[in-house]
């Protein structure tokens, strides 16, 4: 190959390459690879001078040493993001010159995506232990010390019961998540009346209100707001929404859950319909915000697991609104309650 052939193919990759000649020097690199290395030429460079991450080094040596190709990893930092490429080196020859080409894969979604999901099996096993291993231990107290003992036996039972809620809600939770994230690329047909959705949805809950004395409020236009959507999962995140709203509210405290129409909604750019749920209690502080709808994050978690919550709600609130190519806008500041607001298309 002429030189300018190698310019020319490695400025057609479409990836960070360079190729790398007997000596350890670099015989050109093309733009993106100068980018990576955050050299200006790397053409006639000696190779060390750019890239000290030993096993890209090594690998690029066993190549050229065994004529064949080899990959490895290489890790850097990009402004402030941690990057991952795999590093592929192919063996490559022109008569009596011989060369290393070294391409840069960035991998970083993937090992985003895998590290995800390890967290997600973690935070499962961790969530489905706790009340598991408190259920195993109080079978094998009602089995021994406890046999005889009625009163003892009542108690045990009761919080077994509620070992066991929990564990089912969870998996109930995880189930509808599953749901909803098959469904995400599906676009939701049917004809829902909004304001007999934020009705139902209040009078479904107005026995979780009243054991906390909270008082449901709505401010809902008279004529009815017909949107595409899906019931069920509409449905679902006012729910979930208007349950944190009492569950997080505090006792004695009002809900309000309002409902509004604007022709060109300022976050859609297009026609949109808003429900907030708003309530009284003690807000969220600021740093919690872009997290909160992330699976099992919760900004107190004793105080979730108290009050039955699963750290799943919001994450499937967020799920169902992407599917229905809407926002989720969360206001809080501390000692000031919060709202939620959901943005949907009409
Ligand atoms: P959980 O099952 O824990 O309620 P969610 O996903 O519904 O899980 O909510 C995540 C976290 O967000 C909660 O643990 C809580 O800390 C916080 N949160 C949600 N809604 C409110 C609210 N209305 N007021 C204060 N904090 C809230």
């Amino acid at each position: 190959m002429t030189d300018t052939l190698i310019t020319d193919t490695l400025a057609a990759i479409p990836m960070p390459a360079l190729v790398v000649a007997a000596g350890e020097r670099i015989l050109d690199g093309n733009k993106a690879a100068e980018k990576l290395l955050e050299s200006e030429n790397l053409a006639g460079m000696h190779l060390l001078t750019v890239l000290r991450q030993p096993s890209v080094l090594d690998a690029i040596e066993a190549c050229r040493a065994s004529q064949a190709a080899r990959t490895t990893r290489y890790l850097t930092t990009v402004g402030r993001q941690d990057m991952t490429y795999r590093v592929h080196c192919g063996f490559v020859r022109n008569e009596d010159r011989s060369g290393v080409l070294v391409t840069f894969e960035d991998i970083t979604h993937l090992e985003t995506a895998e590290q995800m999901r390890r967290d997600f099996v973690a935070n499962v096993s961790h969530e489905l232990r706790t009340p598991l291993t408190a259920l195993l231990g109080f079978i094998e107290t009602l089995q021994g010390p406890a046999r005889d003992d009625p009163v003892a036996r009542d108690r045990f039972l009761g919080i077994m019961a509620n070992e066991a809620g929990r564990m089912n809600r969870l998996v109930r939770d995880l189930l509808s998540l599953s749901q909803v994230e098959a469904q995400e690329r599906i676009r939701p047909g049917e004809s829902v009346n909004m304001t007999d959705m934020v009705d139902s949805v209040i009078r479904n809950l107005s026995p979780l209100a009243e054991a906390s004395n909270v008082t449901i409020k709505q401010d809902v236009p008279a004529e009815p707001v017909k949107l595409a959507a899906d019931a069920d999962q509409i449905r679902q995140v006012l729910m979930n929404l208007t349950e944190n709203a009492i569950k997080y509210g505090g006792v004695d405290g009002t809900v309000t859950l309002s409902l509004s129409v604007m022709d060109k909604d300022p976050a859609l750019r297009a026609p949109g319909v808003r429900v907030s749920v708003r309530d009284q209690g003690p807000g969220i502080d600021p740093i919690h915000l872009p997290r909160l709808t992330e699976r099992f994050y919760r900004v107190d978690s004793h105080r979730s697991r108290e009050m039955g919550g699963t750290g799943l709600g919001l994450a499937i609130v967020k799920h169902i609104i992407n599917r229905h190519r809407g926002r989720l806008k969360v206001e809080s500041e501390l000692g000031q309650g919060s709202v939620f607001t959901v943005i949907l298309p009409m």
